[in-house]
């Protein structure tokens, strides 16, 4: 596979500018990271150095179409990867800075049913270089308004691609500077995964995609659950909670008559009291493969009101992007043209 211009670490680009004083490297270095520059705005470096960084050092990401909605304020952007697979990300502008949604997979093995990108099945783990370029293409993107939060709630889940997301999540933290806790990883309940994050430093904040609070509903929308079910995955979070002192979010799209009952509030509760866990209420959105439809607007307050009333924090998503098939679970990088795979030399 080609080695794109974020999958080189610091030491591997001073390698691979062998000859070069270390000051340049880190003119590289920070010049494509804290400073999202492309390597031909390098303008501080010699013109054949940085074409030479061009020619050595390919954008991982080619970008096919942009889409945008709520008045230019989410984004969505497709993106071709070197071997033709596709993948897509979601800038969403607030008033003074914006956030990025990232994919950690073109397309997703854990095979949700109401979830686009589950629908179409697993193409491959991305690399750390496409996952970080995601984040630089959205700092270039939104100008002034500073990235300040980066969100893997894009294609893919990121437990089940740990070490290409962990060490992309290093480098946003500490070469792009993007504040730890700013940085979300969102999982459908990858248990060892769950594990390993409790033993590394960073402290993420993590979201974790529920759905249902028991086992048989559970099974049923996020088939990962037959191998790791609600117990172990509580018993996951509960040692993620003590060893992090963090506070778990838990996603709950809200789907009629499945999870949106006065027992699924119920069961809700007791799953997420003990984790003293906030949950997030979002509104199903419209998948082309999921035929149920989503909670009524007063099913889903009356369902809010019920948690609270057991003593458990939440609240209702707004939705953004849905006209454009970019909010929570509809990515699915579908092309209405085709587009040649690049030709490799
Ligand atoms: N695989 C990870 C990352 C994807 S995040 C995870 O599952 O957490 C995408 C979020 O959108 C998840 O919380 C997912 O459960 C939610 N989602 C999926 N399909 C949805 C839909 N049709 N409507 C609303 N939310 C959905």
């Amino acid at each position: 596979m080609v080695i794109t211009r974020y999958d080189l670490s610091r030491s591997e680009l001073a390698e691979l500018l062998e000859g070069e004083p270390n000051y340049r490297v880190d003119q590289v270095w920070d010049g494509i990271h804290s400073q999202h520059r492309d390597p031909a705005d390098l303008t501080n470096v010699p013109k054949e150095l940085r074409s030479a960084i061009e020619t050595l050092l390919p954008a991982a990401l080619t970008p096919l179409r942009e889409v945008s909605s709520d008045n230019g304020g989410t984004v969505k952007q497709l993106w071709q990867l070197n071997d033709g697979h596709l993948l897509e990300s979601v800038l969403m502008h607030y008033r003074d800075r914006s956030t990025v949604c990232v994919s950690s997979q073109a397309g997703c093995a854990m095979a949700c049913s109401f979830c686009a990108t589950g629908q179409i099945g697993f193409d491959r783990h991305l690399t750390t270089g496409e996952i970080v370029e995601q984040v630089i293409r959205a700092a270039q993107h939104s100008g002034d308004k500073r990235v300040s939060n980066v969100v893997f709630m894009g294609m893919g889940e990121p437990l089940a691609n740990f070490d290409n997301v962990w060490s992309a999540v290093e480098r946003i933290n500490g070469d792009i500077g993007i504040g730890a806790r700013k940085i979300t990883i969102s999982t459908v309940g990858v248990v060892p995964g769950i594990e390993r994050l409790t033993q590394q430093s960073l402290p993420v904040s993590l979201a974790v995609s529920l759905h249902a609070a028991n086992d048989k509903t559970r099974n049923h929308l996020a088939p990962i659950n037959r191998t790791y079910p609600l117990r172990k995955l509580a018993e996951a979070l509960q040692n993620y909670r003590r060893a992090k002192n963090r506070r778990i979010s838990l996603e709950w799209a809200m789907m009629s008559e499945i999870n949106d009952t006065d027992d699924a509030a119920r069961e809700l509760g007791a799953f997420a009291r003990p984790l003293n866990a906030h949950v997030n209420l979002i509104p199903l959105n419209p998948t082309p493969g999921y035929s149920n439809s989503a909670s009524r607007p007063d099913s889903i307050v009356r369902f809010r009101d019920l948690l609270e009333s057991f003593g458990v924090n939440a609240t209702i998503r707004s939705n953004r992007g849905t006209e454009i098939d970019a909010a929570c679970g509809q990515l699915r990088a579908e092309q209405t043209v085709t587009v040649s795979k690049r030709s490799k030399h």
